[in-house]
């Protein structure tokens, strides 16, 4: 068996399709959706994924702010701008890029924003919606991984779904939302023993963890459906994911690609978390 690809790009121009549509009918009854993203400090990566976040709002209709800011800024100058955009009615989504400067307590910035224009889905409102099942917003890379699953017609309703990370931000929120989605959650992570003793139970898979080759074709079930949220470089520099892409293919039933996985479904669930909220400020 060859495992099918999952398609982040085209599942992503899909959505981001919808996504324009929608924000096309909010502007038509005066109200552009608008996201309101905020860099502290001079890291690269965060300046490259900020620039791209601002350019899928534009190309999609949305309006987008981006400001940035030199790595002295204080926290009480980060925290009266985040005030400044929580009342300001032409953002409907705001977004603090992490990591920010050791000085500024991001936990405290994060809860500054307010709980209605948590695009990012990282405050404990968010989280806390989630944890009990309410509506609220989804961080998007977790989000985007339901979205994958729904797209190749894998209902997780009683099967049995492997995370392996338990960052807040991904494996956490992953590990919920497939809960909810009624699967039996195994939740795995550094101190796990013997990873390949649960993945090789798991119907899906989901590695987030940041270590190239956490999932080698030993621990897959055949006909399993992995999802690789990893980020990482080959010894050649390369972007690779957490799997052992060419062990694993031949065993999985599906799996994403890295790159053109997991990755655009990111910023497309923003743009869709953006269009969402601006939805419901008009009500
Ligand atoms: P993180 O905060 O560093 O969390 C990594 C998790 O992996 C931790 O829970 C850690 O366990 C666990 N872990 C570490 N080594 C392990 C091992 N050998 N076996 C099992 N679990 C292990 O990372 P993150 O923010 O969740 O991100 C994970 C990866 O996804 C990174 O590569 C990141 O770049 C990528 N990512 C991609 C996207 C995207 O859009 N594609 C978005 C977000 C993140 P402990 O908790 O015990 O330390």
């Amino acid at each position: 068996m060859t495992a099918r690809l999952i398609d982040g790009n085209a599942l992503s121009r899909h959505i981001r399709a919808e996504v324009a549509q929608r924000a096309g009918a909010l502007k038509e009854r005066g109200m552009t959706p608008g996201l309101a993203v905020l860099q502290v400090g001079d890291n690269a990566a965060s300046r490259v994924y900020v620039r791209n976040k601002v350019k899928a709002c534009h190309d999609h209709g949305l309006h987008s702010v981006l400001e940035s800011y030199p790595a002295s800024m204080t926290e009480a100058e980060l925290l009266a701008r985040v005030r400044a955009l929580n009342a300001d009615p032409a953002i409907h989504g705001i977004l603090v890029q992490l990591p920010l400067p050791e000085h500024i307590d991001a936990f405290k910035v994060i809860e500054s924003i307010a709980a209605a224009k948590d695009v990012d889905g990282f405050h404990v409102a968010s989280a806390g919606t989630l944890m009990i099942g309410q509506p609220g917003f989804r961080p998007c890379t977790p989000y985007g991984c339901m979205k994958m699953l729904a797209a190749i017609g894998c209902d997780p309703k009683g099967k049995h779904a492997v995370v392996i990370g338990r960052s807040n931000i991904v494996g956490k929120p992953m590990a919920m939302l497939l809960l909810q989605a009624n699967a039996t959650v195994t939740l795995c992570h550094s101190a796990t023993p013997d990873l390949g003793h649960h993945t090789r139970q798991a119907d899906i898979v989901v590695a987030a963890v940041g270590k190239r080759n956490v999932l080698t074709a030993d621990m897959v079930k055949p006909g399993a459906v992995v999802i690789d949220v990893g980020m990482n470089r080959d010894e050649h520099g390369k972007l690779c994911g957490d799997v052992d892409f060419a062990g694993v293919r031949p065993v999985a039933g599906w799996i994403t690609p890295v790159p053109g996985g997991v990755g655009p479904m990111t910023i497309t669930m923003l743009l869709m978390n953006t269009v969402e909220s601006a939805e419901q400020h008009a009500r």
